[in-house]
């Protein structure tokens, strides 16, 4: 079995369906990167993998787990699925290390010593250290970012979903994020992204997903999707970006 395992995943907003039907298998030490346009589903399918919505049917199946929300209810879940937002989701009261250690002392129950060492690795790793008592408000939006990636990797999860973490950032500061993310796939992290950056979608993914209207309409390699794409849709979708490039 795949390391995560969607099957037939719908998802309704009242009238509106969503999600019509997702399938999909991530590998362990797999980088997926989903693309489509406005309003596709995209969003909704990473909030639904993370339990952020509630699903119409369909089954989201953990390896060593069982179905999420039935074998393994979702507060254990989101232990072992981290997800980051464009938004960062940081505390503003809080200072990094205690935003970063929040989930690790009071979800994990671990001992701070321990925690806190395994904070300053990854702090130092993404070029933070040094801003470990910063609060929120004193950082730039990519260093916001890199604190969001952290607090999620000192959970020591087994997926990390990213939900478009560079669209709200400044020019100057994506690439500081996106080498975070290609620094992690190099090291096995298994990871479901959702970007609008197409030059590193390819260079990221193992698999590329085009989704529209609620469905996957084409994946595969990035080399098929990007260079033989077949469906229209995928067609129309990619050539609006090298226009713009
Ligand atoms: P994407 O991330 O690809 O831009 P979304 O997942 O945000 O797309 O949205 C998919 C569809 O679901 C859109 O038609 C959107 O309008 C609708 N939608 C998203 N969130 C909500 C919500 N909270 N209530 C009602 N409709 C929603």
């Amino acid at each position: 079995m795949a390391l995560l395992e969607i099957k037939n995943l719908v998802k309704n907003y009242g009238d509106v369906e969503a999600l019509k039907g997702i399938n999909l298998s991530i590998e362990k030490g797999e980088v997926v990167v989903i693309l489509g346009p406005s309003g596709c589903g995209k969003s909704t399918f990473l909030r639904c993998l993370n339990g952020l919505e509630e699903i119409k049917s369909g089954q989201i199946l953990l390896q060593n787990a069982g179905e999420l929300g039935k074998d393994i209810p979702w507060v254990k879940a989101r232990q072992r699925i981290g997800m980051v937002f464009q938004s960062y989701e940081l505390f503003a009261h809080l200072s990094v290390i205690d935003n970063i250690l929040l989930g690790p002392l009071k979800v994990q129950k671990r001992d701070r010593a321990e925690a806190e060492k395994q904070a300053d690795e990854l702090l130092k790793r993404v070029g933070l250290y040094d801003r470990k008592n910063a609060y929120p408000r004193e950082l730039s939006g990519g260093q916001k970012q890199r604190i969001a990636i952290v607090r999620s990797l000192c959970m020591n999860p087994e997926i990390i979903l990213f939900d478009e973490v560079t669209a709200a950032l400044d020019p100057e500061m994506v690439r500081e994020v996106l080498d975070v993310i290609l620094g992690l796939a190099k090291d096995g992290m298994t990871m479901l992204i959702v970007t609008h950056e197409m030059a590193f979608a390819r260079d990221v993914a193992d698999h590329v997903v085009f989704m529209d209207g609620g469905t996957i309409v084409e994946e595969g390699t990035p080399t098929e999707v990007f260079e033989n794409t077949h469906n229209e849709r995928t067609k129309a979708f990619l050539s609006r970006f090298s226009q713009n490039s």
